[in-house]
């Protein structure tokens, strides 16, 4: 190998897919890091003295992201308290074991962990939403439940900030896959490194423009322990071709997923388009682009036996509501 491109006098070990640069393992560390610390004090992404819960799943992005933030925030004091948040789906073969490795965090990051359960949440495993259901909309399912949770676990934790493992790759696809189909309320938001979930704690991305060849690669220099086994509900079929798309441009070019993450930021959203505004679910009270949240919905027809209820248009919902004339009380178990 060369020596390091920051000729510090070692030898490189390895070539950054982002840059190109061939690097020793300690400089690939300090600009992996640096790269981080510049993105979150560019964005003033934290307020010092806050309390941030990082969304573990036990995967090499939050396993990634719970590291640096600690490291980051011991080397630049930023003052923050930081804690784990994971969300068990109920999936067995995948979350029960992948739920190990958040705990092996807990202990190795030396940080409180608080895990919510679908099962609590809502009365529903994904296994037995999938028994259920079938195999063809269980990632819609799993995916509202899952934001909701979060949302949920950050209220219960009281804590002011709610960070999450995206990172550059997953951005960019929801850019392609927002333009792809037409999204335009999605596609205004999906690019933001700061979201508003609506409840008053900021969802933030410190791992935005991170790439994912290089958190594999920084997960495995550091020797972190994360899980890698794919969900066995997967995959998003949709969000797969997305996927597909870009890795393969990457291939032609590695600065594509940057540029799709400038263009993203870049876009201005016609202001006569139809953009939804948030409110308050009226049966659970969180946040939602409609009068019943989708959360809600889904959980309506899971427990009416009418499992595609909330799988497609909003106003095929809003009809059966209103013909069922269902009740307004909250049907999440923990309410
Ligand atoms: Fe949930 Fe689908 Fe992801 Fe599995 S692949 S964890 S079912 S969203």
């Amino acid at each position: 190998m060369p020596p390091c491109s920051t000729k510090c006098g070692k030898n490189a070990i390895l070539k950054r897919p982002k840059t190109g640069d061939v690097l020793c393992k300690e400089c690939f560390f300090e600009a992996f890091e640096n790269e981080i610390h510049f993105t979150i004090t560019r964005a003033k992404l934290f307020k010092p003295n806050s309390k941030v819960a990082i969304a573990a799943s036990g995967g090499k992005d939050s396993t990634v992201l719970a590291y640096v933030l600690k490291l980051l925030n011991q080397k630049y004091d930023y003052k923050l308290d930081l804690t784990l948040l994971s969300i068990d789906e109920g999936i067995t073969g995948y979350r029960d074991d992948s739920l190990e490795t958040v705990k092996q965090n807990r202990d190795d990051y030396e940080m409180p962990l608080k895990i919510m359960s679908y099962k609590d949440l809502y009365g529903w495993t994904m296994d037995e939403i999938v028994a259920e259901i079938g195999r063809k909309n269980n990632c819609t399912f799993c995916g509202v439940f899952r934001r909701q949770a979060l949302d949920r676990g950050a209220v219960l934790l009281k804590v002011d900030y709610l960070a999450t493992g995206h990172n550059a790759d997953d951005i960019a696809e929801t850019v392609l896959m927002n333009i792809l189909r037409g999204d335009l309320a999605r596609l205004s938001r999906c690019s933001a490194i700061i979201t508003d979930s609506g409840d008053g704690i900021p969802r933030v991305k410190p791992l935005k423009y991170t790439y994912e060849k290089e958190i594999v690669m920084y997960a495995y220099f550091r020797k972190l322990v994360y899980f890698s086994t794919e969900c066995v509900f997967a995959p998003n079929a949709y969000r797969g071709h997305a996927r597909v798309l870009l890795k393969d441009l990457e291939k032609i070019d590695p600065s594509v997923i940057m540029n799709i993450i400038q263009s993203g930021e870049s876009l201005k959203i016609n202001e006569s388009a139809n953009m939804p505004t948030l409110r308050k679910c009226t049966r659970c009270g969180y946040v939602s682009s409609q009068e019943v949240c989708k959360a809600c919905v889904l959980l309506e027809g899971l427990n009416k036996g009418l499992p595609k209820l909330g799988i497609g248009k909003s106003s095929k919902v809003k009809k059966f509501i209103q013909e069922k004339n269902c009740k307004t009380d909250c049907l999440c178990n923990n309410k």
